[in-house]
This record gives C-alpha cells, sequence and structure tokens, in this order.
C-alpha cells in the first residue's frame, strides 16, 4: 500500500459485528469498562494529529485482568471485530493509541497495572502493562530498595508498551528490549503463553534467563501484532557506588564527524555503558521558548543563530553529547580523565562532568540539574513536554526516527539529508540523536502547529519522502506512526520481501482470523493483504 494513506482499501476490510462484540464484551468486562463517548476516547486519540486524519478509535475497551484480556480477545476473534492494543497509549510521537483503522477497536491496559514484584538481589521487576516508568520509580522508592529503574524521556508512558516498540533511556540498562526478560502473552485464541524459561511450570529463573530451551520467541510480540503482552520482567539498575553527569561540546558545525569519531571507542569498548544523546544547538532553543521570540520568519531558524543564541544564552555548543558514567568512583574519575583527553585534538572542544551522590537522585533533587541529569540517573520527568510550546499552544509532533552506523560521516549524511529537506519546507531541524555501541537513531522531532492542518500536512508528506530517500541512502526507520509503517515496512525489501513474507506466515499461523492490530509495523493478516502482495 504505497497511497498517502496506510489504511486498508480492499472490499475484503471489515468491522465483524461490532455490535455483537459490544454487548459481549459489556458483560465480560462491565460496561463501565467498555468506552464510546467521545469526551472519554479522546484521551485515546492521537493529540498531534488534526481530527481529519483519524486517527482515533470510535471504541475502546479496558480489561482489568489476563481472564478479562482472554475473553477480550476470543470475542473479537469470534465476532471479526479488529482491535489495538496500548498499554498507556502515550507514545504519541508515534500515535499513542491510535489504530491505524477508526473501525479498529482500542483494548487499552491501563487497568493492569500492578507492581508484582521487585528483586533488589538480582536487579528485576515484573510490571503488569498498564505500570507507568513514573509509577515504577515511585513503587521502587517506596520499597527502599537501591535499585534505578531506566526512564525515557517522557515518563508518563508504560514500561511494557515502551519496551515492546524498541524504546529507550539512558542509564546502562538503555536498551529496553534488551533488558525485557521473560513475558506472559495472551494469543489471538485466548491461550496464555509464557517466553523463555517460564515456559517451564515452576521455572525459578523466568525472569533471570532470558533463553529457554528452543528459539527466542520475546522479540515476536515487539513491534508487532501477535499477541497481548499481560506481564514483563525488566532488567534494572543496581544504585551505582558513584555517578557523573558528563558533557562534551563543540563550538563549529564543521566539528561533528570529529566528535562522534572521538567518542565512538569509548562506547565500542564499554567505557561509556549509557546511551548518550548527541544534539545541535538549535534542539536545545525551543525548550519552552515559543518559536516568535526567536525568529518572525516562515524559513526554517538558521543555525547559526541557534548556534549564537545558545553560546551566548548557555554555552551550548553547535554540538553537544551528554552521557554518563557509573560505578567505582576512582574508576568513574579515571574514565572521565581519558575521554576528556581524546578530545585535546578539537579545538575549543570542552568536556565538563559533575559527579552526584547517587543517594540524590531522587525527584525534585537540587543536585540534578536539568532534564538530562534526571533521565541519566533514571528520575522520571516530563520538562520535554515544554518543546511543544514551540508553535503555540496547539504544538503537537512526528518523530522521524532513522538507525546509522556510529560514524562521523553517517551520521552528517542523515543530518545534512533531514535538516536540508526540512529547510526546505520551513521546518525547524530539533533532533536527538541517541549514540547506542555502534549505531545511532537520529529521532527529528518535526514540529508543528495541530490547528494548521496544511502545515502538518506538508510534515506528513516530507515524511513519506524521507523514509525512501533515508533508505537509498541504506539507512532505515527505527519505529514509525501508523499513518508511515507500509512505507518504512516496505523499505525492508531484500529478496523481494522475503523477510515480510516470513513474518506473514507466522501472523497467519498465531492469528488466522487477522484481528489483532492489523497493518501493525506493516504487517496485514491474509484477508487484508492486497492481491498483489498475496500472489
Ligand atoms: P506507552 O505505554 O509507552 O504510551 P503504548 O501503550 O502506546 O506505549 O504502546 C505502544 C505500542 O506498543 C502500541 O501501539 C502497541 O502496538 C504496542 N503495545 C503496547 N502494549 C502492548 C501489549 N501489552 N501487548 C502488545 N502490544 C502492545
Amino acid at each position: 500500500m504505497t497511497s498517502t494513506d496506510d489504511r486498508p482499501d480492499t472490499a475484503a476490510h471489515t468491522s465483524g459485528d461490532l455490535e455483537t462484540a459490544l454487548a459481549r464484551w459489556r458483560e465480560a468486562l462491565g460496561p463501565e469498562h467498555v468506552i464510546t463517548d467521545d469526551e472519554s476516547l479522546a484521551d485515546f486519540a492521537d493529540p498531534y494529529a488534526p481530527a481529519s486524519f483519524g486517527y482515533r478509535a470510535k471504541v475502546v475497551v479496558q480489561p482489568g485482568s489476563v481472564e478479562d484480556v482472554q475473553a477480550v480477545v476470543r470475542i473479537a476473534s469470534e465476532t471479526g471485530v479488529p482491535i489495538w492494543t496500548s498499554s498507556q497509549g502515550r507514545n504519541y510521537g508515534y500515535g499513542g493509541s491510535a489504530p491505524l483503522d477508526p473501525d479498529t477497536v482500542v483494548v487499552n491496559l491501563r487497568r493492569m497495572n500492578r507492581v508484582l514484584e521487585i528483586n533488589e538481589e538480582l536487579a528485576y521487576v515484573v510490571v503488569e502493562p498498564g505500570v507507568s516508568f513514573r509509577e515504577l520509580y515511585d513503587a521502587v522508592q517506596a520499597s527502599g530498595k537501591k535499585l534505578w529503574v531506566d526512564v525515557p524521556d517522557l515518563s508518563w508512558g508504560s514500561v511494557v508498551g515502551n519496551t515492546l516498540e524498541h524504546g529507550n533511556g539512558f542509564t546502562l540498562y538503555y536498551d529496553h528490549a534488551a533488558a525485557e526478560c521473560g513475558m506472559e502473552v495472551v494469543l489471538a485464541d485466548g491461550s496464555v503463553v509464557r517466553t523463555g524459561t517460564g515456559a517451564m511450570s515452576g521455572s525459578k529463573t523466568w525472569h533471570l534467563s532470558k533463553r529457554g530451551f528452543g528459539p527466542r520467541t520475546d522479540s515476536l510480540f515487539m513491534q508487532s501484532n501477535m499477541g497481548i503482552v499481560t506481564k514483563m520482567g525488566v532488567w534494572v539498575m543496581p544504585q551505582p557506588d558513584a555517578y557523573k553527569d558528563c558533557q562534551i561540546k563543540v563550538r563549529r558545525d564543521s566539528d561533528l564527524e570529529a566528535l562522534v569519531e572521538a567518542f565512538r571507542p569509548f562506547l565500542v569498548d564499554g567505557t561509556v555503558g549509557n546511551c548518550p544523546i548527541l544534539f545541535p544547538a538549535l534542539t536545545a532553543l525551543p525548550n519552552g521558548l515559543p518559536r516568535s521570540a526567536v525568529w518572525d520568519k516562515k524559513s526554517s531558524v538558521p543555525r547559526e543563530l541557534a548556534e549564537g543564541m545558545m553560546w551566548e544564552a548557555a554555552r551550548i555548543g553547535a554540538w553537544n553529547i551528554r552521557f554518563a558514567l557509573y560505578g567505582d568512583r576512582q574508576t568513574v574519575e579515571r574514565d572521565f580523565e581519558r575521554i576528556s583527553a581524546a578530545f585535546a585534538s578539537i579545538p575549543d572542544a570542552e568536556v565538563t562532568g559533575n559527579t552526584i551522590d547517587p543517594a540524590e537522585a531522587k525527584l525534585d533533587s537540587p543536585a540534578l540539574a536539568d532534564q538530562k541529569s534526571r533521565v541519566m540517573a533514571g528520575v522520571p520527568d516530563l520538562s520535554m513536554l515544554q518543546v511543544l510550546n514551540w508553535h503555540g499552544t496547539n504544538g503537537g509532533h512526528i518523530s522521524f526516527a532513522s538507525t546509522v552506523p556510529l560514524k562521523g560521516e553517517d551520521v552528517r549524511n542523515i543530518v545534512e539529508l533531514v535538516s536540508t529537506r526540512e529547510a526546505e519546507h520551513g521546518i525547524d531541524y530539533t533532533v536527538g540523536i541517541m549514540l547506542y555501541q555502534r549505531f545511532a537513531i537520529h529521532v527529528a522531532l518535526m514540529l508543528y502547529n495541530v490547528g494548521n492542518e496544511p502545515q502538518v500536512k506538508e510534515v506528513y508528506e516530507l515524511y513519506r519522502d524521507l523514509v525512501v530517500e533515508a533508505a537509498e541512502m541504506g539507512y532505515g526507520e527505527y519505529r514509525a506512526h501508523p499513518a508511515f509503517m507500509d512505507l518504512v515496512a516496505e523499505q525492508f525489501d531484500h529478496n523481494d520481501h522475503s523477510h515480510m513474507a516470513m513474518v506473514e506466515k507466522i501472523k497467519d499461523a498465531l492469528d488466522p482470523a487477522g484481528i489483532l492490530a492489523p497493518g501493525k509495523q506493516g504487517i496485514w493478516p491474509a484477508r487484508l493483504r492486497t492481491a498483489e502482495k498475496q500472489a
């Protein structure tokens, strides 16, 4: 499906027998947990898409237990009504709870919000899907156990939803999919499956050993539509002896490549074990400021203007890295010296660090100076939402998130591609580049005013062009809003899309009625695949 809209347009599409499904869900869950009134539904729409785009469900059901989830999927299968799962449903840059098709019913799991276990000795937790990062942080704090929860930039989303979508945070356990250990999943036929060693009744290692006996299947339920996850084990970080909040800045844009090249060895060899963020001056500019206070023209804010302003106001460089060191205090200080020395050859480069007592890693601690100090210490924060003020009170964004090799040349390529193409449309280049151990995710935050529909349409169109242009350079997207899932999936085309063909076989076997999140990640059930694809 390459049209401007990824929704199915085949006659085969059907929303099943919704009236029967509604009656049976009301009976199974209680009528108050089947939401159909506009006011309540608004909380499950994509708030960053204009209403006319249709990214909002007409029905939301909220099961409160595993048995409820089983009942929900069985009723969906039997009545042919497709369902789309969300846990908190707040990953708004990627659509929130909104399904691809408004006739798909949202199954939202906010009611299933118990923290089932917090284990200090072996440093893991077990959560239900509705538990938000903030709630998990609060539960760990209340337990008095010396553990750090890895939180993403915004802590209102769920641990499970973020992990399933390959989200990241900023401590040593930043790669959430990698920190997952042992799930419980309800399949489309209502059966309950435990992954890893959890497949053995009475297993004592379900949340400790990721591998069971045979293939590891956890990834089948990540960025997919193969089941509904109802429990998850997550490894967490023991509170370290020392935490050093560090930054590197270079004054000139032309130093970007040298910055990445000098920093890479410390990621590859594990000296820096967290997920540092690389960002330009322009990214720091919108934080709370309205655009009108900075630039009154339609054209995008010139880089040089942002660089000048941010250097003067906050000593923020043309490019900056925030990273953290954790562990034994002497080792941390020694590593910091080694890292600092590596930047001596870049003129005017500055490396600074602030060693913070980990016991201070708490909400409202004055030791944690800003948003990044907090999230690198696993402390929840919502202040990044201020960036939405950039285009007035009705701000929104989509995230264009490409993966590139951790090399100066490749980082430069994606920076130039996105910033140049955005400038052609008067879109300001705000980006956070997450540095993984061997690759980077360039997350361009495309900001707009949701009330300015032509502007949002232009951003969506640009996004489409960029998906293709980035793929031609060898850079794929790591995550996408439902509006672009088909297009992104199409870029993964090796050997005539043989990977998708394999995934479709699994989908058909696990969900023969095709009721779980049709179209998610470009995976369509057989009944909704185009004739061309089925041939
Ligand atoms: P968050 O909780 O971070 O706001 P969401 O609840 O919006 O994230 O979840 C993001 C996406 O992850 C959803 O659109 C859905 O595709 C998938 N997802 C979330 N929770 C589950 C779950 N429990 N089982 C299966 N898929 C899920």
